[in-house]
């Protein structure tokens, strides 16, 4: 796979970049500008290589049925307010194009000098990206004598600026690469992947609130790992469906044989809370109670693995040589639910560096940045759905396999 090492003759060159600056907004305004600060490396080497950097990204959703939906959703999804705060960060001017063809676009694209930074406004403002449309591809492509792939977090969507213009300029004969931020994820990733002897043993942490979103995940950890560690809203699907009392707490009906198969097959690899913490009520309770056993009394829902949970994972984590987390051990995001989770931050900060651990984006990130836990992983991953997509095809995402020679 080229990376933007190998990429020769670029001053004067046009490279358009595939980033993620689909960054969090509230009320218009940037709430979190990592995804930006993680594009710079590739961005800044370009630019210092005197190549002419056209950068592309989606941010938010855009509805395409309803008129009226359209034009609200593309107001709220403007990526002007990305291109100020990157040239805050680059410390130098960067252009912003409101539209995404069209002579605005053509005059740009056109105009730009060596060593220069243009954004393009939002590819979804585009019906065809999606579906990948071979037309706007090509439109795409058309300003591009160099293509970077550097938006891990999208990199599992076959869409037009992810795999549309990396495969016209295959198709030409001119050079593709992925960006710094990409090999990055592609190396932490292939790691807990390919599993090697010497990274035994392989620990994996899976929490969140579906089990239905995490099936292909579980189903192809259950053969990488040595345990699969559960918490998380998830837990208690496994939980009913091996015949315990759940109480009130969510579990989806549709997956109930499927837990209690994957969990008998495992054979002992899977492992449950033994205790949770839990309340009578998800937004107002009057009481919090630490459950004896795995067991919840009815007027209860679990709400955060207890506490000998905890320290039993925290056990089984001590003997790790390799972590992969997904997914909140509970309600995280409520001051009396985070322990679960702080717990398993603390196992992978007592590690150190003898243990590769990674956590795969999404709401783990979220959490492991709110109680201060970033340097203590290995990789913290950039994309949440993509870096699970990344394990469940066993190290292959289009956006990435389109690169490839
Ligand atoms: P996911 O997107 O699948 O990783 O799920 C993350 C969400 O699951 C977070 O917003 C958590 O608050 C939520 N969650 C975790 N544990 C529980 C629980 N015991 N009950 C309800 N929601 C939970």
């Amino acid at each position: 796979m080229k990376t933007i090492k190998d990429l020769v003759g670029l001053k004067g060159k046009r490279v358009v970049v595939r980033v993620d600056f689909n960054v969090p907004l509230k009320d218009g305004e940037i709430r979190d500008d990592n995804r930006i600060v993680q594009a710079l490396p590739t961005i800044v080497d370009l630019t210092k290589q005197g190549a002419k950097v056209i950068l592309l990204s989606h941010l938010g959703k855009v509805d395409h049925k309803d008129p009226a939906k359209t034009e609200s959703d593309k107001k709220k999804n403007s990526l002007e307010k990305v291109a100020v705060r990157l040239s805050e960060l680059l410390k130098s001017s960067v252009s912003f194009c409101p539209d995404t063809r069209g002579e605005m676009f053509d005059y740009f694209t056109q105009t730009l000098e060596n060593g220069s930074v243009l954004l393009i406004q939002n590819t979804r403002y585009e019906k065809g990206e999606e579906k990948n449309d071979p037309q706007l591809s090509a439109i795409w492509a058309s300003v591009a004598d160099v293509f970077v792939m550097d938006a891990f977090g999208s990199a599992h969507r076959a869409h037009a600026s992810t795999h549309g213009i990396p495969s016209i300029l295959k198709a030409q004969g001119k050079q593709v690469a992925i960006g710094y931020l990409v090999e990055k994820e592609v190396n932490a990733l292939t790691r807990v992947v390919k599993v090697k002897e010497e990274d035994r043993p392989y620990i994996a942490i899976l929490g969140g609130f579906k089990v239905s979103d995490k099936i292909k995940v579980i189903d192809t950890l259950v053969k990488k790992c040595d345990k699969i560690l559960i918490g998380g809203a998830m837990a208690y699907t496994f939980s009913k469906a091996l015949g315990n009392d759940i109480g009130d707490s969510p579990f989806e009906a549709d997956q109930l044989e499927y837990a209690k198969r994957v969990y008998l097959e495992a054979d002992g690899k899977i492992v449950l809370p033994s205790d949770c913490i839990v309340t009578d009520g998800f937004d107002v309770w009057t009481k919090i109670i630490t459950t004896e056993n795995n067991q919840i009394p009815s007027g209860f829902m679990g709400m955060d693995i207890g506490p000998k949970t905890a320290q039993q994972y925290q056990n089984e984590l001590a003997k790790a040589k390799m972590i992969f987390w997904n997914g909140p051990m509970g309600v995280f995001e409520k001051e009396p639910f985070t322990k679960g989770t702080i717990a398993i931050c603390e196992a992978v900060a007592n590690l150190g560096k003898k243990t590769f651990s990674v956590c795969g984006g999404g709401d783990s990130a979220a959490a492991i940045k709110q109680f201060g836990y970033i340097s203590a992983f290995s990789h913290v991953s950039t994309g949440g759905g993509a870096s699970l997509e990344m394990i469940e095809n066993d190290g292959h995402l289009p956006g990435i396999d389109i690169i490839e020679d």
